[in-house]
């Protein structure tokens, strides 16, 4: 991608970070975010950041004035903080999107929005396809449920080129501790030795997806035809927890083991993306292994 004047909502978190710095080289990159969870000390300079919440229709206007595409990262992604505070995160994920759909509106942007795995809930059956039906189990699956059917519709509706990627676990360099995932969790116990917690009995799968994945998969959607359309985003392959934290002990060449604590309320069972659509329409193929992914993060070569 090169050329373009860019807006990233929520470009300095975990992904964004990462996105911003594949598009800097060759594009005009700015940055929208409320520093909630992120740190904006991560950017590289050739970025302008404004700090601003992303539905204050004065700060999409001073970060975006001018902008050709949005990706638009910013949320609560706190799926326990959802449950505690549905009023709240609705209006960060839902409302925050609106404004963001709107401004696009107004300025004739492009919109590639983050949605995600949890607007399946627990699949009937896997590998979850996009047209199979969405049934999120959280306020945060729910919210990312609405702001992904926004999104096809504005295409519709009122003409905003907008695409959908549904991210599936996403790991990689640089994702914050207190809201990452179990990968993040694994690595950071496995590193300082101690045992690695698994909630129930680790027969449960993922999808984990390198972040450097994800991060091709949100260029291409800056360029294909195929607007209003979803695409999940993740690697294809199923990968039990027990699985997962062997690879990490064993690239952290810890004996330390695993202790199992009981399953966490609400967490789903198994999950999978079909990736077919992704790979035919947007040419999207996921490189990234998770053990080649994971021994990075030990800092181990
Ligand atoms: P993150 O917390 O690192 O990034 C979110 C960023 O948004 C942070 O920098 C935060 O400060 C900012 N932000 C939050 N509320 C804001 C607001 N009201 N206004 C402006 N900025 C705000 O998380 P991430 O993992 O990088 O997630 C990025 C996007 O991808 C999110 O939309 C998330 O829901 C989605 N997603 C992530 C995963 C994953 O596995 N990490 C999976 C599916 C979907």
């Amino acid at each position: 991608l090169s050329g373009r004047n860019v807006l990233v909502t929520g470009g300095a978190g975990f992904i964004g970070s990462h996105l911003v710095r594949a598009l800097v080289p060759e594009n005009e990159v700015r940055v929208l975010d409320d520093c909630s969870t992120g740190d904006p000390s991560r950017l590289p300079d050739r970025v302008t950041f404004v700090e601003g919440d992303v539905r204050d229709s004065a700060a999409l206007a001073r970060a975006g004035e001018g902008v050709d595409l949005i990706y638009h990262l910013a949320a609560n992604v706190s799926v326990e903080r959802s449950v505690r505070e549905p009023v709240w995160s609705n209006s960060v994920n839902v409302g925050g999107t609106l404004a963001v759909l709107e401004f696009a509106r107004e300025q004739g942007a492009r919109v590639v929005f983050a949605s995600s795995a949890a607007v399946y809930g627990d699949p009937a059956a896997l590998p979850v396809a996009e047209a199979d039906p969405m049934d999120p189990l959280s306020p945060y699956g729910i919210e990312k449920s609405a702001g992904d059917g926004y999104v096809r519709r504005y295409a519709d509706l009122y003409d905003v080129d907008g695409v959908v990627l549904r991210f599936f676990n996403v790991f990689g360099p640089g994702q914050s501790s207190e809201y990452a995932g179990v990968i993040t969790a694994f690595v950071e116990n496995a590193a300082a030795g101690q045992p690695l917690t698994v909630h129930g009995d680790g027969q449960q799968t993922r999808d984990f997806v390198h972040v450097d994945d994800v991060v091709r998969a949100c260029l291409l959607a800056a360029t294909t035809d195929h607007v209003g359309e979803a695409f999940n985003v993740g690697s294809g392959r199923a990968v039990s927890v027990n699985e997962l934290a062997e690879t990490v002990l064993e690239a952290a060449g810890s004996s330390a083991g695993v202790v199992h604590t009981d399953p966490r309320p609400g967490d789903i069972d198994h999950s999978r993306a079909d990736i077919a659509k992704a790979r035919d329409l947007l040419g999207y193929e996921p490189t990234v292994a998770l053990a080649d992914g994971i021994r990075p993060l030990l800092g181990v070569p």
